[in-house]
Protein backbone atom coordinates (compact mmCIF):
# COMPACT_ATOMS: atom_id res chain seq x y z
CA UNK A 1 0.00 0.00 0.00
CA UNK A 2 0.98 3.96 -0.57
CA UNK A 3 2.31 5.71 2.20
CA UNK A 4 -1.05 7.97 2.82
CA UNK A 5 -0.30 12.13 2.67
CA UNK A 6 -1.00 13.24 5.86
CA UNK A 7 -2.29 16.91 6.69
CA UNK A 8 -2.57 18.62 10.16
CA UNK A 9 -5.46 21.29 10.43
CA UNK A 10 -4.46 24.39 12.98
CA UNK A 11 -6.88 26.65 13.43
CA UNK A 12 -4.93 30.44 14.98
CA UNK A 13 -6.37 33.10 16.68
CA UNK A 14 -3.76 35.54 18.88
CA UNK A 15 -1.59 32.66 19.33
CA UNK A 16 1.84 34.38 18.99
CA UNK A 17 2.86 33.02 22.61
CA UNK A 18 2.68 29.33 21.68
CA UNK A 19 2.47 29.60 18.14
CA UNK A 20 6.72 28.98 17.47
CA UNK A 21 6.71 26.18 19.74
CA UNK A 22 3.90 24.31 18.05
CA UNK A 23 5.64 24.81 14.82
CA UNK A 24 8.60 23.24 16.11
CA UNK A 25 6.96 20.62 17.62
CA UNK A 26 4.55 19.24 14.93
CA UNK A 27 7.38 20.28 12.20
CA UNK A 28 9.62 17.25 13.91
CA UNK A 29 6.73 14.72 14.39
CA UNK A 30 6.13 15.19 10.23
CA UNK A 31 9.42 14.77 9.65
CA UNK A 32 9.84 11.39 11.99
CA UNK A 33 6.95 9.62 10.55
CA UNK A 34 8.02 10.60 6.87
CA UNK A 35 11.57 9.47 8.34
CA UNK A 36 10.28 6.03 9.43
CA UNK A 37 7.93 5.13 6.01
CA UNK A 38 4.29 5.98 7.78
CA UNK A 39 3.30 8.46 5.55
CA UNK A 40 4.73 10.19 2.38
CA UNK A 41 6.76 13.21 1.83
CA UNK A 42 4.24 15.19 0.76
CA UNK A 43 2.34 15.66 4.02
CA UNK A 44 2.28 19.36 5.57
CA UNK A 45 0.72 21.29 7.85
CA UNK A 46 -1.78 24.02 7.70
CA UNK A 47 -2.28 26.95 9.87
CA UNK A 48 -5.31 28.74 9.78
CA UNK A 49 -4.78 32.29 10.60
CA UNK A 50 -8.31 33.26 11.59
CA UNK A 51 -8.10 37.05 11.54
CA UNK A 52 -5.39 37.28 14.32
CA UNK A 53 -4.17 40.92 15.54
CA UNK A 54 -1.13 39.72 16.87
CA UNK A 55 2.06 38.86 15.58
CA UNK A 56 0.39 34.92 14.35
CA UNK A 57 0.58 35.42 10.70
CA UNK A 58 4.31 36.60 10.97
CA UNK A 59 5.17 33.65 12.45
CA UNK A 60 3.34 31.22 10.25
CA UNK A 61 4.57 33.17 7.38
CA UNK A 62 8.15 33.30 8.78
CA UNK A 63 8.30 29.22 8.51
CA UNK A 64 6.68 28.90 5.45
CA UNK A 65 8.14 26.36 3.81
CA UNK A 66 7.20 22.65 1.57
CA UNK A 67 5.98 21.41 5.00
CA UNK A 68 4.65 23.96 6.64
CA UNK A 69 1.77 26.14 5.11
CA UNK A 70 -0.54 28.75 6.01
CA UNK A 71 -3.87 30.27 5.29
CA UNK A 72 -4.87 33.71 6.24
CA UNK A 73 -8.57 34.43 6.67
CA UNK A 74 -9.91 37.93 6.30
CA UNK A 75 -11.09 38.40 9.24
CA UNK A 76 -12.25 36.40 13.05
CA UNK A 77 -14.83 33.82 11.93
CA UNK A 78 -14.61 31.33 15.05
CA UNK A 79 -12.82 28.32 15.92
CA UNK A 80 -15.47 25.89 14.13
CA UNK A 81 -15.06 27.95 10.65
CA UNK A 82 -11.69 28.55 10.69
CA UNK A 83 -11.24 24.71 11.49
CA UNK A 84 -13.39 24.13 7.92
CA UNK A 85 -11.54 26.76 5.97
CA UNK A 86 -8.93 24.86 6.35
CA UNK A 87 -10.65 21.24 6.00
CA UNK A 88 -12.08 21.97 3.03
CA UNK A 89 -8.34 23.69 1.98
CA UNK A 90 -6.57 20.33 2.30
CA UNK A 91 -9.63 18.61 0.56
CA UNK A 92 -8.23 16.39 -1.78
CA UNK A 93 -4.43 17.32 -1.50
CA UNK A 94 -4.00 14.83 1.30
CA UNK A 95 -5.38 11.14 2.18
CA UNK A 96 -6.27 12.08 5.56
CA UNK A 97 -5.92 15.22 7.83
CA UNK A 98 -5.58 15.71 11.49
CA UNK A 99 -7.21 18.78 13.03
CA UNK A 100 -5.46 19.86 16.47
CA UNK A 101 -5.70 23.19 18.19
CA UNK A 102 -2.99 25.70 18.02
CA UNK A 103 -1.79 25.10 21.86
CA UNK A 104 -1.15 21.76 21.42
CA UNK A 105 -3.09 20.89 25.08
CA UNK A 106 -4.02 17.75 22.80
CA UNK A 107 -1.35 15.07 23.02
CA UNK A 108 0.54 14.87 19.97
CA UNK A 109 1.58 11.08 20.17
CA UNK A 110 -2.09 9.67 19.55
CA UNK A 111 -1.58 11.18 16.25
CA UNK A 112 0.12 7.77 15.58
CA UNK A 113 -2.52 4.91 16.98
CA UNK A 114 -4.68 7.53 14.56
CA UNK A 115 -3.07 7.05 11.69
CA UNK A 116 -2.81 3.42 12.46
CA UNK A 117 -6.71 3.36 12.96
CA UNK A 118 -6.76 5.07 9.47
CA UNK A 119 -4.60 2.09 7.95
CA UNK A 120 -6.71 -0.16 9.39
CA UNK A 121 -9.46 1.43 7.26
CA UNK A 122 -11.14 3.85 9.72
CA UNK A 123 -12.46 6.96 8.15
CA UNK A 124 -13.05 8.99 11.21
CA UNK A 125 -10.76 8.76 14.70
CA UNK A 126 -11.94 10.59 17.48
CA UNK A 127 -9.10 12.03 20.02
CA UNK A 128 -10.73 11.15 23.27
CA UNK A 129 -10.38 12.82 26.58
CA UNK A 130 -9.37 10.29 29.35
CA UNK A 131 -9.89 12.34 32.30
CA UNK A 132 -10.60 16.08 32.82
CA UNK A 133 -7.76 16.73 35.39
CA UNK A 134 -6.37 20.06 34.10
CA UNK A 135 -9.98 21.84 33.78
CA UNK A 136 -11.02 23.70 36.53
CA UNK A 137 -14.07 22.66 38.25
CA UNK A 138 -16.20 24.93 36.74
CA UNK A 139 -15.29 23.56 33.10
CA UNK A 140 -15.97 20.05 34.41
CA UNK A 141 -19.16 20.71 35.48
CA UNK A 142 -20.16 22.54 32.14
CA UNK A 143 -18.84 20.58 29.79
CA UNK A 144 -20.27 17.61 31.74
CA UNK A 145 -23.55 18.99 31.51
CA UNK A 146 -23.31 20.04 27.95
CA UNK A 147 -22.74 16.08 27.08
CA UNK A 148 -25.68 15.29 29.35
CA UNK A 149 -27.75 17.31 27.84
CA UNK A 150 -26.93 16.74 24.23
CA UNK A 151 -27.81 13.00 25.07
CA UNK A 152 -30.94 13.60 26.57
CA UNK A 153 -32.22 15.54 23.55
CA UNK A 154 -31.02 12.56 21.21
CA UNK A 155 -28.06 14.17 19.78
CA UNK A 156 -25.13 11.37 18.42
CA UNK A 157 -21.96 13.42 20.28
CA UNK A 158 -18.62 11.90 21.53
CA UNK A 159 -17.87 11.86 24.68
CA UNK A 160 -15.44 13.88 26.25
CA UNK A 161 -14.53 14.64 22.24
CA UNK A 162 -13.53 18.39 21.13
CA UNK A 163 -11.76 19.25 17.39
CA UNK A 164 -9.27 16.28 17.80
CA UNK A 165 -9.76 14.08 15.32
CA UNK A 166 -8.37 12.53 12.04
CA UNK A 167 -10.46 12.70 8.90
CA UNK A 168 -10.27 10.46 5.41
CA UNK A 169 -10.23 12.46 2.33
CA UNK A 170 -13.60 10.85 1.58
CA UNK A 171 -14.69 12.42 4.83
CA UNK A 172 -12.99 15.65 3.70
CA UNK A 173 -15.51 15.38 0.49
CA UNK A 174 -18.33 14.90 1.70
CA UNK A 175 -18.37 17.71 4.49
CA UNK A 176 -18.43 19.92 1.37
CA UNK A 177 -21.87 19.07 1.06
CA UNK A 178 -22.83 20.34 4.45
CA UNK A 179 -23.91 23.72 3.49
CA UNK A 180 -24.61 25.36 7.15
CA UNK A 181 -23.94 28.16 8.42
CA UNK A 182 -24.64 27.56 11.80
CA UNK A 183 -21.27 24.61 12.46
CA UNK A 184 -20.92 22.32 15.16
CA UNK A 185 -18.48 20.09 13.53
CA UNK A 186 -18.34 17.69 16.17
CA UNK A 187 -21.86 16.50 15.92
CA UNK A 188 -21.53 16.54 12.37
CA UNK A 189 -19.28 13.46 12.01
CA UNK A 190 -21.12 10.88 14.31
CA UNK A 191 -24.12 11.94 11.88
CA UNK A 192 -22.24 11.07 9.07
CA UNK A 193 -21.54 7.36 9.75
CA UNK A 194 -18.65 5.94 8.27
CA UNK A 195 -16.47 3.69 9.69
CA UNK A 196 -14.89 5.22 12.96
CA UNK A 197 -13.00 4.20 16.05
CA UNK A 198 -11.82 6.64 18.94
CA UNK A 199 -7.91 6.67 20.81
CA UNK A 200 -7.63 8.15 24.48
CA UNK A 201 -5.52 10.62 25.52
CA UNK A 202 -4.34 12.96 28.46
CA UNK A 203 -5.27 16.89 27.57
CA UNK A 204 -2.76 19.06 28.99
CA UNK A 205 -2.62 22.47 29.91
CA UNK A 206 -1.93 25.33 27.46
CA UNK A 207 1.59 26.05 26.80
CA UNK A 208 1.31 29.53 26.56
CA UNK A 209 -1.25 31.97 26.21
CA UNK A 210 -4.91 31.92 27.00
CA UNK A 211 -7.97 30.37 26.50
CA UNK A 212 -9.82 31.68 23.36
CA UNK A 213 -12.89 30.60 24.83
CA UNK A 214 -14.09 32.23 27.33
CA UNK A 215 -17.19 31.24 29.30
CA UNK A 216 -19.75 33.12 26.92
CA UNK A 217 -18.13 31.61 23.70
CA UNK A 218 -18.48 28.43 25.53
CA UNK A 219 -22.29 29.25 26.20
CA UNK A 220 -22.45 30.27 22.58
CA UNK A 221 -21.12 26.77 21.44
CA UNK A 222 -23.08 24.82 23.66
CA UNK A 223 -26.59 26.64 22.60
CA UNK A 224 -25.14 26.15 18.75
CA UNK A 225 -24.39 22.45 18.89
CA UNK A 226 -28.19 21.56 20.91
CA UNK A 227 -30.11 24.18 18.66
CA UNK A 228 -28.05 22.55 15.34
CA UNK A 229 -29.01 18.73 15.97
CA UNK A 230 -32.39 18.64 17.57
CA UNK A 231 -35.72 20.46 17.54
CA UNK A 232 -36.74 18.58 20.77
CA UNK A 233 -36.29 22.23 22.65
CA UNK A 234 -39.39 23.37 20.83
CA UNK A 235 -41.41 19.76 21.62
CA UNK A 236 -40.40 20.85 25.36
CA UNK A 237 -42.52 24.46 24.72
CA UNK A 238 -45.33 22.15 23.72
CA UNK A 239 -45.43 20.64 26.20
CA UNK A 240 -45.01 23.06 28.84
CA UNK A 241 -47.52 25.04 27.16
CA UNK A 242 -50.14 22.38 27.88
CA UNK A 243 -49.49 21.58 30.88
CA UNK A 244 -49.82 25.14 31.81
CA UNK A 245 -53.08 25.17 30.46
CA UNK A 246 -53.99 22.12 32.17
CA UNK A 247 -53.33 23.57 35.30
CA UNK A 248 -55.43 26.77 34.42
CA UNK A 249 -58.62 24.76 33.67
CA UNK A 250 -58.21 23.02 37.33
CA UNK A 251 -57.40 26.31 39.03
CA UNK A 252 -60.86 27.70 37.37
CA UNK A 253 -62.50 24.79 38.85
CA UNK A 254 -61.28 25.54 42.19
CA UNK A 255 -62.03 29.59 41.78
CA UNK A 256 -65.83 28.46 40.89
CA UNK A 257 -65.98 25.93 43.71
CA UNK A 258 -64.75 28.84 45.91
CA UNK A 259 -67.45 31.38 44.24
CA UNK A 260 -70.07 29.23 45.13
CA UNK A 261 -69.66 27.85 48.15
CA UNK A 262 -69.12 31.83 49.10
CA UNK A 263 -65.92 31.08 50.93
CA UNK A 264 -64.07 33.65 48.30
CA UNK A 265 -61.76 35.70 49.64
CA UNK A 266 -59.37 38.72 47.69
CA UNK A 267 -56.29 36.60 46.71
CA UNK A 268 -53.33 38.19 46.22
CA UNK A 269 -51.26 35.42 45.27
CA UNK A 270 -54.02 33.79 42.99
CA UNK A 271 -53.75 36.29 40.88
CA UNK A 272 -50.22 37.85 40.77
CA UNK A 273 -48.63 33.97 41.14
CA UNK A 274 -50.23 33.00 37.75
CA UNK A 275 -48.99 36.56 35.67
CA UNK A 276 -45.37 35.78 36.63
CA UNK A 277 -45.78 32.28 35.76
CA UNK A 278 -47.04 32.37 32.44
CA UNK A 279 -45.04 35.68 31.88
CA UNK A 280 -41.87 33.31 32.59
CA UNK A 281 -43.28 30.13 30.64
CA UNK A 282 -43.90 32.53 27.55
CA UNK A 283 -40.73 34.32 27.33
CA UNK A 284 -38.90 31.56 27.93
CA UNK A 285 -41.03 29.79 25.17
CA UNK A 286 -40.49 33.25 22.82
CA UNK A 287 -36.89 32.86 23.47
CA UNK A 288 -36.27 29.26 22.10
CA UNK A 289 -38.66 29.45 19.07
CA UNK A 290 -36.35 32.80 18.61
CA UNK A 291 -33.22 31.18 18.58
CA UNK A 292 -34.49 28.77 15.88
CA UNK A 293 -35.53 31.51 14.05
CA UNK A 294 -32.36 33.33 14.33
CA UNK A 295 -31.05 29.81 13.07
CA UNK A 296 -33.52 30.07 9.83
CA UNK A 297 -32.34 33.33 9.07
CA UNK A 298 -28.51 33.45 8.43
CA UNK A 299 -29.19 29.68 6.88
CA UNK A 300 -31.29 31.71 4.36
CA UNK A 301 -29.02 34.16 3.52
CA UNK A 302 -26.60 31.71 2.49
CA UNK A 303 -23.49 33.55 3.13
CA UNK A 304 -20.15 32.50 2.76
CA UNK A 305 -18.43 30.92 5.90
CA UNK A 306 -15.23 32.50 5.33
CA UNK A 307 -12.79 34.14 3.06
CA UNK A 308 -9.15 33.33 2.32
CA UNK A 309 -7.47 36.45 1.71
CA UNK A 310 -3.76 35.19 1.46
CA UNK A 311 -2.26 31.68 1.17
CA UNK A 312 1.39 30.55 2.13
N1 LIG B 1 -9.44 29.70 17.81
C1 LIG B 1 -9.72 30.23 16.54
N2 LIG B 1 -10.61 31.27 16.44
C2 LIG B 1 -11.27 31.79 17.53
C3 LIG B 1 -10.99 31.22 18.81
C4 LIG B 1 -10.07 30.18 18.92
O1 LIG B 1 -9.17 29.78 15.54
O2 LIG B 1 -12.05 32.72 17.36
C5 LIG B 1 -8.45 28.59 17.92
C6 LIG B 1 -7.34 28.79 18.93
O3 LIG B 1 -6.25 29.48 18.36
C7 LIG B 1 -6.98 27.35 19.29
C8 LIG B 1 -8.30 26.63 19.18
O4 LIG B 1 -9.16 27.47 18.40
O5 LIG B 1 -6.09 26.79 18.35
C9 LIG B 1 -8.93 26.33 20.52
O6 LIG B 1 -8.95 27.49 21.32
P1 LIG B 1 -8.50 27.46 22.85
O7 LIG B 1 -7.29 26.62 23.03
O8 LIG B 1 -8.37 28.87 23.31
O9 LIG B 1 -9.77 26.77 23.54
P2 LIG B 1 -9.78 25.83 24.85
O10 LIG B 1 -8.73 24.78 24.65
O11 LIG B 1 -9.46 26.74 25.99
O12 LIG B 1 -11.16 25.29 24.89
MG1 LIG C 1 -6.82 25.10 24.20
Amino acid sequence: MNKPTLTFVIPCYNEEATLQITVDYLNELLRQYIFNQLISEKSFLLFVNDGSVDATWQIIKNNGSNAVRGLKLSNNVGHQNALLAGLHFVNNKCDCCISIDADLQDDIAVTLPMIEQYLNGSHIVYGVRNSRRTDSAGKKFTAHLFYKIMKGLGCDVVYNHADFRLLSNKILTELQKYREVNLFLRGLFPVMGFTSTQVFYERKKRTAGETKYPFKKMLQLAINGITSFSNYPLKIITRIGLLVFLGSILISLWVAYVVITGRSVPGWASITLPIYFLGGVQLLALGIIGEYLGKIYLETKGRPRFHIEEEI
